[in-house]
Order: structure tokens, then sequence, then C-alpha cells
């Protein structure tokens, strides 16, 4: 059993799917969105060039400051995603993870931020969609891919500045 399991795992990796998937896009970002239950999860990735323009550990104080204000707006899971107002939705939980530990910068001279939101909805019926506002408080940001798994089951769709929002 663990043999076959390893073995789909290599083959999902080699599998053209997974080969083609874009990675770093700058000026992009992925959503994974999920619902299990009242459980409302987004798990984010997004380069750092969307949001500050750089892909380094800041220098000035003028870096410094904005990478910090980015941080803050990141962590503020309540302004950033909207979910639909009657599934009267609450953050739960919010990771946000720092683009370079020990104050490093990436080998390859790219970073990303990786988040993760969870929100609990008193009513997880009524939710069928999710807003943002990353576009608004992220110039550089021009596309967010989805995916997501509900319900209702699972689908890709884009997020862009003119269309914010996703349903299902
Ligand atoms: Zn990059």
């Amino acid at each position: 059993m663990k043999i076959i399991r390893i073995l789909g795992f290599a083959a999902a990796l080699l599998s053209p799917l997974a080969l083609a998937a874009p990675a770093h896009v700058h000026g992009a970002a992925k959503l994974d969105i999920s619902v299990d239950g009242d459980k409302l999860t987004i798990a984010m990735e997004m380069p750092l060039d969307s949001t500050l323009g750089f892909e380094r550990p800041a220098r000035t104080d003028t870096e410094k400051l904005a990478f910090a204000n980015a941080m803050t707006t990141l962590k503020n899971a309540a302004e950033i995603f909207t979910p639909s107002a009657a599934a009267a939705c609450r953050v739960a939980s919010v990771e946000v993870s720092d683009p370079f530990p020990g104050g490093k910068a990436k080998a390859d001279g790219h970073a990303d931020i990786d988040a993760d939101y969870i929100f609990r909805c008193a009513k997880p019926a009524a939710l069928n969609s999710v807003t943002t506002s990353l576009f608004k408080q992220f110039k550089r940001l021009h596309k967010i891919d989805v995916q997501r798994a509900t319900p209702n089951g699972q689908g890709k769709a884009s997020m862009t500045p003119e269309q914010p929002s996703v349903s299902w």
C-alpha cells in the first residue's frame, strides 16, 4: 500500500499538468479556497514583487516601512477577504509566512508570501462567494488564479481588478 502511494505521488509529479503548472509569476497570485463544514480556508501564495516591487530583504527605512505595512495588510484577513455576508463568517486564524526567514534573500532572487486564512461560518450553507480587496491594496497585482473545493464541487477561476470575486 505504501509503495503504491509513493508511485502515485511520483506519477503526479511527472504528469504533464504538474510540469505545466506555472511557478512564480510577478503580478499574479494563487488562492486555494476550500470549504469543509463551517470552515473556510483560503491559502494564498503571492510573489513578494506583487506587494512591494522587489524580492529581497528591505534595505532602506522606506523599504522597511513598506514591507511592514504590506505584512500588516496581509494579516488583516477581515479586510482583504469578504466571504458571502449571509454566511456570517468570522476570522478564526491567520498565518502569514516571513518571506525571508533569518533575514536572508533567496538564492534564486525571488520570494513568495505564503499565507493561510481560516474563517468559521455560522451559516456555511449560505457561503457561495469570496471577494478580495487585494487588488486595491497592491496595485502591482493584476490576477489571482483561484482553485476551489466546496461542497458543490471543485473548480478554477480567476480574480482580476475588474472582477475581484469568485462564486460557486
Ligand atoms: Zn519573483
